[in-house]
This record gives structure tokens, C-alpha cells and sequence, in this order.
């Protein structure tokens, strides 16, 4: 019957502790906590501090197979386990990235799990949350308002109006934002083309998650590069005295959120840039908290392993240090079925030879994770339709390549439901097995570091751009730029460029469209295909039909 309830009616019926004793099983005094309500605080950055000479808990990674439209389950296994380990008595808490307010509005189906492995409140961390969107996005937009405000006076600094890569955020879904032309009328600055990205794609999200103190993120704000000036050097916003400014507004958001899942449990939730033109995890802020306060710290990276788990290793574990001791891959009979070969409206037929087939994908992640010397193991995370001969399928062949496999039923029964994983988990990271590294050295060229993740993640046989990217990387390593990770921005649904070719693919080539520098982020990003940085909402958006109800409730909102 649980699973009959919508996600918003389960959240809704939870037992909902106060935020101070959340925190205090953590061992967080009230006075380290910065409460938004009841049941929502922040994390004093003083008390961060002062836990620096704690030793860290055990870092796990929860990533997933090559995504497809029914969706795999990270978010909620991550929820489960972190659920499990505590029903298992050890001290763990999840962390997780916090959600975009515009895409709620779109397509159904929150970024806070679902069914019974859920955090709350939901509707808050679904809408405005604890405002952090919202600091990130005016940020952001005083920096473009002072750039414009820079030519409007005179412009000292030679900006050329059009090499101006800045552009303006909101965290809504608006196409019609997409292309704008600014500075129209007379007295009102000088008209240019400009733009909309939706708020979780700006590089100040990526900096306030990869920032480790108030005074990196200034230092990380200082060095993003806005325009070029007309003798094509690069404009940054220290020589526009934007990042004091810019800091201010973003000196609460910094820290890290905490709230708690449907079992009462700790999770952290903060920061959350998108997987592809960023990294796509949750803030070092939130992860380094966490870690010196539990044993376990299980957190998700967005999009597949080979995207989100390999941003986390390259990009997030590298610069930070963090060890993790594990990763688990979630995996499911429909997707894994999708990879086989089947139609999304056959999904649920039983068809055991198809989730075989689908295994390749499954087996080529938990290849690729070992590259990292980090330990996989892999949860199947169970679906209604799921037959038993399925799930078999799926357990062979991740027990053929080396992951101990478990099946998981959290979305149906909380915690519970993933009390062997938890059991697992804790076997496989106190073994002590991994010996992580990042899959190329920091001094390697920034191409042959794309052609080491193409070649060997990906199955690439090499890859491929014009004459100008290839001079665009050149110039980069020589203005100081080459020895930052590269964060490559492609589909999601395949190891290819191709969305098509589900499964593992080989012998294909990688083509690169076009780099972006994010300066302060410290990451060269790699487009290869289109990449959306405005969604925008679909015929029926979930907006109309959202209400609130007789008791001042929130309706239709998942
Ligand atoms: P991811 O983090 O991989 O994108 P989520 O954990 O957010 O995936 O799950 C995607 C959607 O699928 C959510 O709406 C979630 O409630 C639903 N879901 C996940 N696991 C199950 C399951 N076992 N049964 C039914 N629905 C599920
Ligand atoms: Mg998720």
C-alpha cells in the first residue's frame, strides 16, 4: 500500500524531528547550528573549523549505470543506505545535492528520493530551501549588472561588448530567456546579445561547491573570467571589484545545510551544479562536515558512473584529498533491460536474455571504477515488475566481474530494505581495499587528458575537433591554465556522444565542440554535443497542476 502514496503524501506523514536533535546525535551543539525553522539549519563555519584535527569517516560513493528514462534510483539508495547503516547502529549520514526550483515546475519527480527512502521537509527542499539558489543567483547577476555598469561609465577596462561570456542566471525553467538582446533605449548601456542559464549552471554553484573556506570562495570569485577586452585579454571579476561583493552575498550560503531523512536520520544537502558543464556533486562544505562528524558518509553523484563518479574522482577528490573507501553502483532490471535492447514500453515484460545483454553496461562501469582503485559493489535497486529470474541475471553477472551484488527494496520499505547492502558496504570499506587515485596526472595536456577518459572509460578509439579547439587548449596551458581537470560535458544516456547507442559501445570517436574555461571553479570544461544550460518546461508543465489545499497544504508538487 506505501507504494500507492504519492512521494509528497509519504513526506507529509513522517515523524519529523526538530532540527537541534538531528544535530545532536551528531554531536552538533545548538550554538554550531543556524536554524531556517523547525526542521531545516545550517552549520556555523566557526564550528566547521573547529573540527579540523578530527579524524575523517568512511567516504562511499553511490553512482549509477548509464542512466535512461526510467530513471535508476541514486538519490533514494543513497537515502536507504545511509538509513541502513544506521538501523545497523553505526553513526552515518547522506549527502546530497540540493535541488533546482525551476525544473520542479516541469517534468514530475523531486531530486529528494521517493517513496519510503525520502528526505524532508520535501517541499521545502524542493522550493526555495534554506535561499541558497536564490544567494548563488543574485551573485551572479551583480556580476553581470557590474560588467554592463563597467562599459555604461566609460569602460576603463576596454571590455569588448561582444566577447562578454557572462551571462545572466534564474532558477526557472525559461526558454524564452535563452537569447535576449540587452541595453535596448537610450541611456540604458550599450545593447549586446545576452542570455539566460538557469541558476545550478553557473560557475559561482560550481565555486561555492568546490570552495573550502569564505576566503577561497572570494579568491575562486576574483579569478572568473567574464569578457575578453578588445586586445583579446582575458577580464576577470577581481579587476571589476566584484568578488567582495559577490562573497557577501554569499557568506550563509556557504554553509552546509542539514536536514534529516523519513528514519530520522542526518543528511546534508548543499550545493547542487549541474553534472554536465560541472562536476556534479555536493559541496566539499557539506562533504567534510560530514565526514568528521560520522563514520559513514554516503554521497551521489549525479548521471552515470562515467560521468558523475568520474568528475567525483578527477575533479572533487582530487582537489580536496578525500579517500573514498568504496562505490556502489546502482543498477536496475528496467534500465539494464533498456541497455539490452528493449523499448521503453516493453519494460515491463520479463525478458531475461535482454537484462543479460544489458550487463555490458553494467560491467564496463564497474571496470572503470576499479581504475580509480576504489572497491564497487553493486545494488539492484527492485522495482514491482522485477522478476526473480531477472534479478538473477543482473546478480551473476556483477559477481563475473568482481562487485558483491545485493538486491535493495528501500523505495518499498525504508531503511530496512537495504540492510544488506549496509552490511555489505561496512564488510567491503573495512577490508581497506582501495588505493584511490585520479585517472591522469595533473601535469598531463589538457587533451591527452580528454583522450585518456575517451580511451579508457569510455571505449573511445581516439578523439577528434578543429584546428581552433586544439589551439584553444594550446593557449590555455600557456596562460597557466594546464593543469586543471577537465570536465567533459556530453549525453548522459550513452558512453558515446550518440544518446542512441545504448549499451557498451566501442570504436567510437569522441568529438569536441567547443571549451570553456571555468577560472575559478578550476576546471578547462569539454563540450562534446549539445549541452542545455536553460531548460525549458514541457506542453503539460507539473506547474498547472499544483494548488495548495483546505489545510494550507502543498498539492501536486511529486
Ligand atoms: P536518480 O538519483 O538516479 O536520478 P532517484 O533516486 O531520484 O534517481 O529516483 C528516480 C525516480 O524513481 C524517483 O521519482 C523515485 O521515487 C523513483 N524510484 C526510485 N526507485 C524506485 C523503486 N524501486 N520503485 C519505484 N520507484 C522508484
Ligand atoms: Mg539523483
Amino acid at each position: 500500500p506505501s507504494q500507492q502514496r504519492s512521494d509528497i503524501d509519504i513526506a507529509r506523514a513522517a515523524d519529523i524531528r526538530p532540527i537541534a536533535d538531528i544535530g545532536a546525535a551528531l554531536g552538533v551543539p545548538w550554538e554550531a547550528m543556524v536554524p531556517y525553522g523547525h526542521t531545516k539549519a545550517k552549520i556555523g563555519l566557526d564550528y566547521i573549523d573547529s573540527l579540523a584535527d578530527r579524524p575523517d569517516g568512511k567516504l562511499i560513493l553511490v553512482t549509477g549505470i548509464t542512466p535512461t528514462p526510467p530513471g535508476e534510483g541514486k538519490t533514494t539508495t543513497t537515502v536507504g543506505l545511509c538509513d541502513a547503516l544506521n538501523r545497523l547502529g553505526s553513526r552515518a549520514a547522506a549527502c546530497l545535492r540540493e535541488p533546482s526550483l525551476g525544473p520542479c515546475f516541469g517534468m514530475k519527480g523531486g531530486a529528494a528520493g521517493g517513496g519510503q527512502a525520502q528526505v524532508i521537509p520535501m517541499e521545502d527542499i524542493n522550493l526555495h530551501f534554506t535561499g541558497d539558489l536564490h544567494a548563488i543567483g543574485m551573485a551572479h547577476n551583480l556580476l553581470s549588472a557590474l560588467i554592463d555598469n563597467h562599459i555604461h561609465w566609460g569602460n576603463a577596462l576596454g571590455i569588448d561588448p561582444r566577447r562578454i561570456t557572462w551571462r545572466r542566471v534564474m532558477d526557472m525553467n525559461e526558454r524564452a530567456l535563452r537569447e535576449i538582446v540587452v541595453g535596448l533605449g537610450s541611456g540604458n548601456g550599450m545593447p549586446r546579445e545576452d542570455g539566460f542559464d538557469i541558476t545550478a549552471a553557473s560557475e559561482i554553484m560550481a565555486i561555492l561547491c568546490l570552495a573550502n573556506d569564505l576566503d577561497d570562495l572570494q579568491q575562486r570569485l576574483g579569478r572568473i573570467v567574464v569578457a575578453e577586452t578588445f586586445e583579446r585579454t582575458p577580464v576577470t571579476a577581481a579587476e571589476l571589484d566584484a568578488d567582495g561583493a559577490m562573497t557577501v552575498l554569499l557568506k550563509d550560503a556557504l554553509m552546509p545545510n542539514l536536514v534529516q531523512t523519513l528514519e530520522n536520520n542526518p543528511a546534508f544537502i548543499h550545493g547542487g551544479p549541474f553534472a554536465n558543464i560541472a562536476h556534479g556533486c555536493n559541496s566539499v562544505m557539506a562533504t567534510k562536515t560530514a565526514l568528521k562528524l560520522a563514520d559513514y558518509v554516503v554521497t551521489e553523484a549525479g548521471f552515470g558512473a562515467d560521468l558523475g563518479a568520474e568528475k567525483f574522482f578527477d575533479i572533487k577528490c582530487r582537489k580536496t584529498g578525500m579517500q573514498p573507501a568504496g562505490a556502489v553502483v546502482v543498477a536496475t532490471v528496467r534500465a539494464l533491460k533498456m541497455h539490452g535492447g528493449v523499448a521503453l514500453k516493453d519494460l515491463k515484460t520479463e525478458n531475461v536474455a535482454a537484462v543479460r545483454a544489458g550487463c555490458v553496461n553494467l560491467a564496463r562501469h564497474l571496470r572503470n571504477i576499479k581504475l580509480f582503485g576504489v572497491p564497487p559493489i553493486v545494488a539492484i535497486n527492485r522495482f514491482d515488475t522485477d522478476t526473480d529470474a531477472e534479478l538473477s541475471a543482473i546478480r551473476e553477472a556483477g559477481l563475473a566481474h568482481g562487485a558483491e551484488t545485493v538486491i535493495c527494496t528501500h523505495h518499498a520499505d525504508g531503511g530496512r530494505g537495504a540492510e544488506e547492502l549496509a552490511r555489505r558496504v561496512v564488510a567491503l570499506v573495512g577490508r581497506g581495499e582501495a588505493r584511490f587515485k585520479p585517472l591522469y596526472e595533473d601535469d598531463l595536456s589538457l587533451w591527452d587528458k580528454v583522450r585518456t577518459i575517451a580511451t579508457r572509460l569510455y571505449d573511445a578509439d581516439d578523439i577528434v575537433a578543429d584546428k581552433k579547439i586544439v589551439q584553444r587548449f594550446k593557449a590555455l596551458e600557456k596562460a597557466g591554465f594546464g593543469h586543471f581537470p577537465v570536465c567533459i560535458a556530453k549525453t548522459q544516456y550513452s558512453f558515446s556522444t550518440d544518446p542512441t547507442l545504448r549499451g557498451a559501445p566501442s570504436h567510437h570517436t569522441l568529438p569536441i565542440r567547443e571549451v570553456r574555461l571555468s577560472a575559478g571553479a578550476e576546471f578547462v570544461v569539454v563540450v562534446c554535443g549539445e549541452i542545455m544550460t536553460m531548460p525549458g518546461l514541457p506542453r503539460t508543465p507539473a506547474a498547472t497542476d499544483m494548488g495548495i489545499g483546505a489545510k494550507g497544504e502543498v498539492r501536486g508538487l511529486f
